[in-house]
């Protein structure tokens, strides 16, 4: 499936979010632990130090993982560019904002991907109104704080109660 915004990974629009606030465990793709919220020892400004090298060096998770945009979008969007290196005191509610904010893209694209397969017409205009609910808006923290129990809740049901609609593995990478 085509990725269209706001779907489109922009690391150069992002402040390191991923390199931010996610954890992961020393094992077969990381080299080392990291707790979350924690800034990655390999990073540089915004950038990995061992970008080129990641495999090599251990890090394959990190060559794995995608934010499906979530990054770039919280950071243009909810916070117009500015960042938690150059405000620390945006740092908890940068990082509570990316994680609300994968989970709207998560939705995003499970929706596009619900929509290549045959549905009753009226779950199609069901997928298709959550679609544009979550495409269209324009985001506040307070917003994507609610997100959980609000809308994508919303979501969730109607994924459930087309399930039968959908191949076996279609939740299992979502
Ligand atoms: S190794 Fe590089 S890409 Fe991976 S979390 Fe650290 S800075 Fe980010």
């Amino acid at each position: 499936m085509p990725r269209t915004a706001p779907l489109r990974t922009d690391c150069s629009q992002c402040a390191a979010l991923c390199c931010l606030a996610l954890a992961f465990d020393k094992g077969r793709d990381f080299a080392f632990d990291k707790n979350p919220g924690e800034p990655c020892r390999n990073l540089s400004g915004y950038d990995c130090a061992i970008h080129d090298d990641l495999t090599e060096r251990g890090m394959k998770g990190c060559v794995a993982y995608d934010c499906l945009g979530a990054g770039n979008r919280v950071v243009q969007e909810v916070f117009d560019g500015r960042s938690w290196q150059t405000e620390p005191r945006l740092t908890r509610v940068m990082i509570e904002a990316f994680a609300a904010m994968r989970e709207v893209h998560k939705r995003i694209d499970l929706l596009r991907a619900a929509g290549a397969f045959e549905l009753d017409p009226r779950d199609d205009q069901t997928r298709r109104s959550l679609l544009a609910q979550l495409e269209t808006r324009r985001w506040s923290g307070p917003e994507l704080n609610e997100f959980e129990v609000g809308l994508a809740l919303e979501v969730d049901l109607f994924a459930h109660a087309i399930r039968d609609r959908l191949p076996e593995d279609f939740f299992e990478d979502r």
